[in-house]
């Protein structure tokens, strides 16, 4: 970059680079300075064990192609090694049901049926809400003419609902997964699969009174392909085109370069210091950090004021999910599953989820743990040696927080989760040369995010929208002028999408 940048970004995850390519593209002078050697934060694609490769995030429900569109992703390399895969329920004994297509397969006639009105329903909620997501937060009573337009399109898209959809919406709202299923559906089985997208990546389980319903539309917002995608060298190969994109639009990307505290004078962010005591200067400063590291860490609490410390102090930033990857010699062979293709559920019933929910809620796990699981070398081959497999898997509960500290229990926890996996592929333990296990805390040291959240910051009711992370910071902007926010923290959330990077650079273009 020749000239002094506009504007600096503190992190290359994918929401610092599409926060990037953005302003770039709209003529600003961006420079991205990521602490890690790779872009792409938790979605980077790396090698775990010699010739063996996979991305902590692995598919991609949230991504839109209107983002792949205007940031001409597929021109710097973004593509997909697979359009569509199945969500498969599987059973122990083989008897697996999937959904594929927008219908079930392997189900009884009256689950079969209840799915497609279940389906309906959530497809004309999921669009109703869908254009909130990539839209600034309303502030409520600031008087602000588009934020009242937001407000009212808002009540607009519900009412257009018509009256019985409507009313069910507002019902459901908050409703347990566990209740939302009941209602639907008569197989245990497919409850725990159908389930999973409500809780997944957030402290909650299915009997949690929660935001069932939200947390579910919010997996239903991508449209990249109309079913689940996974893009072609790991999630890392999306990264790759982001950051080229980013780059290509004149951003330039430093990777290696820890930012230690973002420069406040006269309370107003004009700059940065890096790690080794390189300072540099720019009108705008932007976080891609999580809100407690980028509030509390980058900016100092001394910059705030006490009761929006507290607000920060109190978000919820503890991990649940752990990520597994396996080295594999051969494909393992799952119960009346092969090839092994698809997101497999390893989870019984809901109770086996609330389970496993039950003991990380105070500090321990369980023997046996609900996951999700994909072999993404069976669609991609340059994840594996030739005739070798990866495996990467979603563990569910592994509380950041457990009792005694992860280095006396990852071994215990990684053999009760290779036992939850031998119950459905009993040859598991056969196939393994290699394993990586990420707890939460090796997600926060490895990846810079306090607790290792999927979200940065849990996903509930009382830290969504207007309240993301909190209110005084809902709309990228911060208390200290010249700091913004635009990670998974910030509105819409966490998840392969892109939106509070490409919202927060609309917000920081819209002014003047
Ligand atoms: C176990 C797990 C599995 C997941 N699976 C999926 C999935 O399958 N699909 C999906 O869509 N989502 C998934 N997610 C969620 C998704 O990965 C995240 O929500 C998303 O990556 C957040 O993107 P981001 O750009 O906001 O932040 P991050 O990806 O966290 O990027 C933040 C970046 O900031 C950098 N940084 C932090 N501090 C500094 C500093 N001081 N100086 C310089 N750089 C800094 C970090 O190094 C990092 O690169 C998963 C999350 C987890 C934890």
């Amino acid at each position: 970059m020749s000239k002094a940048p506009d504007i600096i970004i503190i992190g290359g995850g994918h929401n610092g680079l599409v926060c990037a390519a953005y302003l770039a593209k709209a003529g600003r002078q961006v420079l991205v300075l990521e602490a890690a050697s790779q872009a792409g934060g938790l979605g980077a694609t790396r090698e775990f064990a010699p010739g063996f490769r996979a991305s902590v995030a692995h598919t991609l429900p949230q991504l839109r192609r209107q983002l792949v569109d205007e940031l001409e992703l597929e021109r710097h390399g973004f593509s997909l090694a697979q359009e569509a895969l199945a969500t498969v329920a599987l059973s122990a004994d083989g008897r697996h049901i999937s959904v594929a297509g927008g219908e079930l397969h392997g189900a009884s006639a009256a689950d079969s049926k209840a799915y497609l009105e279940y389906a309906r329903l959530m497809q004309t909620f999921a669009k109703a809400i869908d254009p909130f997501w990539r839209k600034r937060p309303p502030v409520p009573g600031n008087g602000n003419f588009r934020d009242i337009a937001t407000l009212g399109q808002f009540g607009w898209k519900l009412r257009t609902l018509g009256r019985t959809d409507m009313r069910e919406m507002m019902r459901m709202i908050a409703l347990p997964a566990r209740d939302l299923m009941d209602e639907y559906f008569e197989s245990p089985l497919l409850k725990a699969a159908l389930s999973w997208d409500a809780n997944v990546g957030s402290k909650l389980a299915p009997r949690s009174p929660n935001n069932a319903l939200i947390a579910l539309l919010y997996r239903m917002s991508g449209d990249l392909t109309g079913g689940l995608p996974m893009a072609a060298g790991g999630t890392g190969g999306l990264m790759n085109a982001m950051a080229a994109a980013a780059q290509g639009y004149g951003a330039e990307v430093r990777l290696g370069s820890p930012v230690a505290r973002v420069i406040v004078e006269q309370g107003q962010a004009v700059g940065v210091e890096l790690s080794d005591g390189e300072m540099i200067r720019a009108q705008k400063i932007v976080s891609n950090a999580d809100p407690k590291t980028s509030f509390f860490k980058l900016l100092g609490a001394r910059h705030l004021d006490i009761q929006f410390t507290h607000r920060i102090k109190r978000l919820r930033t503890d991990g649940y999910v752990a990520k597994l990857h396996l080295a594999l010699n051969r494909l393992p062979a799952f119960t009346g599953l092969a090839p092994p293709r698809g997101r497999l559920i390893l989870a019984p019933t809901m109770q086996f989820i609330e389970n496993a929910y039950d003991a990380a809620k105070y500090g321990g796990y369980a023997r046996e743990l609900p996951m999700e699981v994909l072999l993404p070398s069976l669609d991609d081959s340059s994840l594996a040696p030739a005739g070798q497999h990866v495996l990467s898997a979603q563990v569910q509960y592994a509380p950041y927080g457990v009792k005694g500290g992860w280095d006396t229990h990852r071994d215990t926890f990684l053999e009760n989760t290779l036992a939850s996996l031998a119950r459905y592929a009993p040859d598991i333990r056969d196939c393994v040369v290699a394993s990586e296990l990420l707890t939460p805390v090796d997600l926060e040291q490895q990846f810079g995010v306090t607790g290792g959240h999927w979200h940065h910051g849990e996903f509930a009711l009382d830290n969504w929208w207007m309240n993301r992370p909190t209110y005084g910071a809902s709309q990228y902007r911060t208390p200290v002028p010249g700091f913004y926010l635009c990670g998974a923290g910030a509105h819409p959330g966490g998840g392969i999408m892109g939106a509070a990077g490409s919202n927060a650079a609309r917000a920081i273009l819209e002014e003047k």
